[in-house]
């Protein structure tokens, strides 16, 4: 079967196979994404050369959430480099939940990784500009480079995570207090509410990842987004700390970088290959979206695209 059509082939296979399941539910603690219509289910992948194949919900809308620290770090290596990211954050997994507190006690808030909530607001605390509105276009730009669009908050969500959002607020001051959040902390947490809240399609992270995938050009706009020398450092990260604690799970299933987020959004990148994002807003108890994360295990192994299995090269 030529490539694209096996790419088309998996992605049906998968939509059909999981359009029914309904585990899970949608995230409430952020109010607005439990308003979300939990039948929403759209899988999309972009490949090295530009190729994009979709099913179902693939053009929905919804909040990047934490899938925006993927490319927040990528916002952070381009200006400070990545031996000052892993100096000031981490790179280590923390095995405790996303937005732990304990986990910055027991190491004073070193540690980390950007991807935790601790270590993302940190990293979004390195972005440079002299006013918030100056960090928010660097950041947003960043996202925008990678989409290959203008993107927008969904200021519902925002405004509800806003007003929400104390336990960040509360990370954000503890980890300034240990010296390891390099901007004010409520100034850095509002910026961070904003970033999770930036509005995409699954369409538009398959573009992001492939982005990855592609070593940091966009093969859709053909712009070169960040240095090829920090992608696999971006990579490191989404293979140890992508899926929240079930990071270790996913990465034996898949062999794949990944960042999820609790909008229902998991990104994927089959490096040199495709990126691919799927999206269903019914997530598990660690945050992971139920069937994006099932249909891009199975479009893994029906495309054998497990980088450790060597044998499929
Ligand atoms: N905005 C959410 C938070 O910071 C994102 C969490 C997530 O997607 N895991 O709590």
């Amino acid at each position: 079967m030529p490539k694209t059509d096996r790419f088309r082939a998996a992605i049906d296979a998968a939509h059909g196979k999981f359009r029914k399941l309904a585990e899970g539910r949608n995230a409430d603690f952020i109010p607005a994404l439990a308003k979300m219509d939990p039948g929403l289910f759209g899988i999309a992948l972009v490949t090295v050369d530009g190729k994009t194949e979709e099913k179902g919900d693939a053009g929905s809308r919804f909040t990047i959430q934490s899938i925006s620290k993927v490319f927040t770090l990528a916002c952070a290596l381009q200006e400070v480099g990545d031996e000052a990211v892993l100096a000031k954050i981490g790179a280590d997994a923390t095995g405790q939940a996303f937005n732990s507190i304990m986990a910055i006690e027991q190491t004073k808030g070193k540690e980390m990784n950007p991807f935790v909530n601790p270590g993302a607001i940190a990293t979004t605390s390195l972005i440079k500009g002299r006013t918030p509105a100056e960090k928010w276009k660097r950041i947003l730009g960043m996202h925008e480079a990678f989409a290959g669009r203008k993107l927008e908050v969904d200021q519902e969500v925002y405004r509800s995570e806003s007003a929400t959002n104390g336990r960040n607020r509360a990370i954000a001051v503890l980890m300034h207090s240990y010296g390891r959040l390099y901007a004010d902390p409520l100034v850095t947490t509002d910026l961070y509410t904003r970033q999770c809240a930036i509005s995409v399609s699954a369409s538009d992270l398959a573009v992001m990842s492939a982005t990855l995938a592609n070593g940091g050009k966009n093969p859709v706009t053909g712009k070169r987004v960040i240095d090829s020398k920090y992608v696999p450092r971006i990579l490191a990260v989404m293979a140890t700390a992508g899926l929240y604690d079930d990071s270790g799970l996913w990465l034996y299933r898949t062999g794949l970088p990944a960042k999820s987020g609790v909008g229902g959004g998991i990104i994927a990148v089959a490096p040199g290959r495709f990126g691919i994002a799927a999206f269903s807003p019914r997530v598990d108890a660690a945050g992971n979206s139920v069937r994006a994360r099932k249909a891009i295990e199975y479009i893994t192994a029906a495309l054998s695209a497990n980088p450790y299995n060597t044998k499929s090269l």
